[in-house]
């Protein structure tokens, strides 16, 4: 079934009688050269479970399924889930669930795979919550060995940034700190149907796992800081904080600022992971 072609996604929605939702971010993937390599990018080994999210009507999980032992693919959206058990009827190495990716307990959900051997994450991601998606996905501590996305270019761009520009933020450290980050396929808009009105682009974030290079003394508290200095862009970095932790002094966060070698007036753009990790560790108390 090549649910790629254009006249196949239509004739499958209307044949169960679906239009596509917009407020779900229902951008289906057609060209299967972006297709292949999406999925064959998503892991080194096929004895491996993906975790894909948002399914749609199952056009990238059929490629998951073809290369993968095991595919677990959520969907939000309730009437898609027959649609899958018709696209992918020939493909019983794929559980579909029918849940909200931000509301679902991943590491619940994948208990048993996570025993069983690698999981790595495989989507075309839905737009509107991007961001959300893939910070849950770094700051959890689930040992993804790799997250692989079709995102918005731009959100590519700030993904793959460097300290200092104005690309760089929360997401671009997180990822930097969970793992090593590269772009891999540039998709123009008119590859989807319905086509978004921006290009995107397939990223990789390969994760360290144990192996990361920089290891802050409270992971919770390193989140919390990143989240905070670049909550309030405009501010500088001890002026953000103070919004960000409300709870201690602004000497406190300014002797810790200068304590890790920046100047008081510094903005959190220009912090580089390591220096976030040190910066959270001053505040850590113990
Ligand atoms: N994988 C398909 C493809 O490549 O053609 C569809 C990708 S489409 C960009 C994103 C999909 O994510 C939609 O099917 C949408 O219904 C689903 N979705 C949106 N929000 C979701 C959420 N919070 N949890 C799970 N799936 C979601």
């Amino acid at each position: 079934m090549e649910l790629w072609r254009i006249q196949t996604v239509r004739q499958v929605m209307a044949m169960f009688g679906l239009s596509f939702r917009k407020e779900f971010g229902q951008n289906f993937l057609t060209d299967p050269d972006v297709l292949a390599g999406i999925a064959d990018a998503a892991s080194p080994t096929a004895d491996c479970t993906v975790l894909e999210i948002g399914a749609g009507i199952g056009t990238l999980t059929r490629e998951l399924a073809a290369r993968y032992r095991r595919v677990v693919a959520l969907e939000i959206d309730r009437a898609l889930i027959p649609v899958l058990g018709y696209t992918l009827a020939d493909c019983p190495n794929v559980t579909v669930v029918n849940a909200d990716v931000l509301a679902t307990d991943l590491g619940a959900l994948l208990a048993a795979d996570f025993a069983a051997g690698p999981v790595a994450v495989c989507a075309n991601l839905p737009y509107y919550i991007t961001s959300p998606i893939l910070m849950k996905l770094l700051e959890s501590e689930l040992p993804f060995s790799a997250v692989t996305v079709m995102v918005q270019k731009e959100f590519a761009d700030r993904l793959c940034a460097a300290a200092g520009g104005k690309e760089y933020g929360a997401i671009t450290v997180s990822a930097a700190y969970r793992g090593t980050t590269e772009r891999l396929i540039r998709v123009p808009a008119d590859r989807f149907v319905p086509a978004p009105k921006v290009d995107s682009a397939v990223v990789q974030v390969r994760l360290y796992g144990e192996k990361k290079p920089i290891v802050p003394r409270d992971e919770a508290r390193f989140f919390r800081v990143v989240r905070s200095a670049f909550g309030q862009r405009r501010k500088t970095l001890v002026n953000a904080l103070c919004a960000g932790f409300p709870e201690l002094p602004k000497d406190r966060l300014t002797a810790a600022v200068t304590s890790v070698g920046l100047p008081p007036d510094v903005r959190g753009e220009r912090l580089t992971v390591e220096q976030f990790a040190r910066l959270s560790d001053a505040l850590t108390d113990g």
